[in-house]
């Protein structure tokens, strides 16, 4: 936890002091009480019409000028500009949440579901992750709408119903927009939320927040041994378990060199006049020169080493013998890995199964997502974002990143020029270590009130 007193760093906070904050709490806290949880087919959809009804009712002057489609449990909000030849803006937020992990219901101070807010408070689960964002983005429209602007460029809300399961609604999503012919300059979904310590980047004493213009690649592969089994007492040639460990040792001993991504080789450039902790400072004077340096320095510090390598973690191991004279037949193992920008499945693929060459273990692809494409802080919206979240942030440094985990923005790569992956709302960090798929999801209205200001500059500025 970074520690950072984020309101300190609020500015700002007078803004469109004729919007309906206290509202836009109350139907944020009934978006909330929609238990809208993904469970494939036995998904309960009575709650995603619940919400999809409250959106329609919320916000009038989004509704008399746009057209509301359901798409299965997705939803696509279309408000067309005045000039249809102008690109569209995409806003994305998911409408599911994940459950309350059993066992810590009690650990609740609000029922995860009721809804419920207080002087201070909304919560619940959803409230950070992502109804905020949701809700948000449609009290932003419906403030500038009401206000009696008539937006340029046309926007789409698209809220995807299974983000945190499959992510085949934004898949859906995506393929209904491009059917159309329809392409987006930009496009805003979750990512980053947080204030950070630049300590993390060597520039400490500055903070920072990121929007990530990429996303890291997910791929589980297994690894198969064959084993006969059979008495212990003449192993020739080795068990399944131990060629399934040579491999392993084999596959994590030749693992990739670390590498800067273009986008990593910004952030640091864009960092470079605050650097101050040596070696560091002295190779940041010319990054892309020295980049096999700092990629190499930061692989050996636990913040930096996911946005430098391709990270492998060995997580399951099967087929062991159950007695200690008795040989194990099959065996197999999954590592999971995560992809930097620009490294596919089958660069991982073909390292694998060079290093495991001669073993006997064969490695079978069992999932995957690729990396997102890597877009430019040059590209459409990436300074209009900043500029809205330093406005409202005073004192932090925006800076390019990636995303660690995966969002539904990477399906949308085929209709928009630019993804732009962070979050407009920057609570506590207490509120963000505990309440992000943990106990006692919440979320200020301070809070709350001023990532909509965000939104609302961030759509005055670009689709007025
Ligand atoms: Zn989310």
């Amino acid at each position: 936890m970074s520690g950072i007193n984020v309101y300190a760093h609020y500015t700002s906070e007078e803004d469109y002091s004729d919007l309906d904050y206290s509202g836009a709490c109350e139907r944020l806290a009934s978006a909330i009480a929609c238990k809208t949880i993904d469970q494939g087919d036995g998904t309960d959809s009575a709650p995603f019409e619940r919400l999809h009804a409250l959106v329609l009712s919320s916000y009038p002057h989004i509704m008399a000028a746009s057209s509301f489609e359901e798409v299965g449990r997705n939803l696509l909000i279309t408000c067309p500009g005045t000039e249809p030849s102008l690109p569209c803006v995409l806003l994305l937020a998911h409408q599911d949440v994940v459950p309350v992990v059993p066992g810590t219901e009690k650990d609740w101070l609000h029922d995860a579901f009721a809804g419920e807010l207080d002087e201070t408070f909304i919560w619940g689960r959803g409230a950070l992750d992502i109804k905020d964002m949701l809700m948000g983005e449609l009290e932003a429209l419906e403030y500038l709408l009401a206000r009696g602007e008539r937006p340029r460029r046309t926007v789409i809300l698209a809220f995807g119903a299974d983000e945190e399961t499959s992510s085949t609604g934004a898949t859906e999503l995506a393929g209904l927009i491009k059917e159309r012919g329809v392409r987006a300059d930009w496009l805003l979904d979750e990512g980053t939320t947080t204030i950070i310590n630049g300590a993390m980047w060597g520039a400490a004493g500055h903070v920072l927040t990121d929007v990530c213009i990429s996303q890291k690649g997910y791929l589980d592969l297994r690894l198969d041994a064959h084993g006969e089994g059979g008495h212990s007492s003449n192993p020739f040639g080795g068990t399944s378990l131990e060629h399934l460990c040579v491999a392993i040792a084999r596959i994590a001993e030749s693992r990739p060199t670390p590498k800067l991504t273009p986008i990593v080789e910004d952030t640091f450039r864009t960092l470079a006049p605050y650097i101050t902790e040596e070696p560091l400072h002295t190779l940041v004077q010319d990054v892309h020169g020295n980049a096999e340096k700092i990629a190499a320095l930061a692989a050996t510090r636990r913040d930096l080493y996911p946005f430098v390598v391709t990270t492998m973690a060995v997580d399951m191991l099967q087929g062991g013998s159950a007695a200690p004279n008795v040989m194990p037949g099959d065996a197999s193992a999954t590592i999971n890995f995560r992809l930097l920008p620009g490294t596919t499945a089958d660069d991982v693929l073909a390292w694998v199964e060079r290093a495991a060459q001669g073993t006997g273990v064969t490695a079978t692809l069992v999932h995957t997502t690729p990396a997102g494409r890597m877009d430019s802080t040059d590209g459409p919206g990436y300074a209009e974002v900043a500029e809205a979240l330093g406005h409202y942030y005073g004192n932090v440094d925006v800076v390019p990143s990636f995303v660690c985990g995966g969002t539904d923005a990477i399906r949308y790569e085929a209709v928009c020029d630019s993804i732009l992956r962070v979050i407009p709302f920057r609570p506590t960090p207490e509120e963000e270590a505990t309440g992000v798929h943990g106990v006692n999801e919440r979320i200020s209205r301070r809070t709350y009130a001023q990532g909509i200001r965000v939104l609302v500059r961030l759509l005055e500025r670009t689709i007025l």
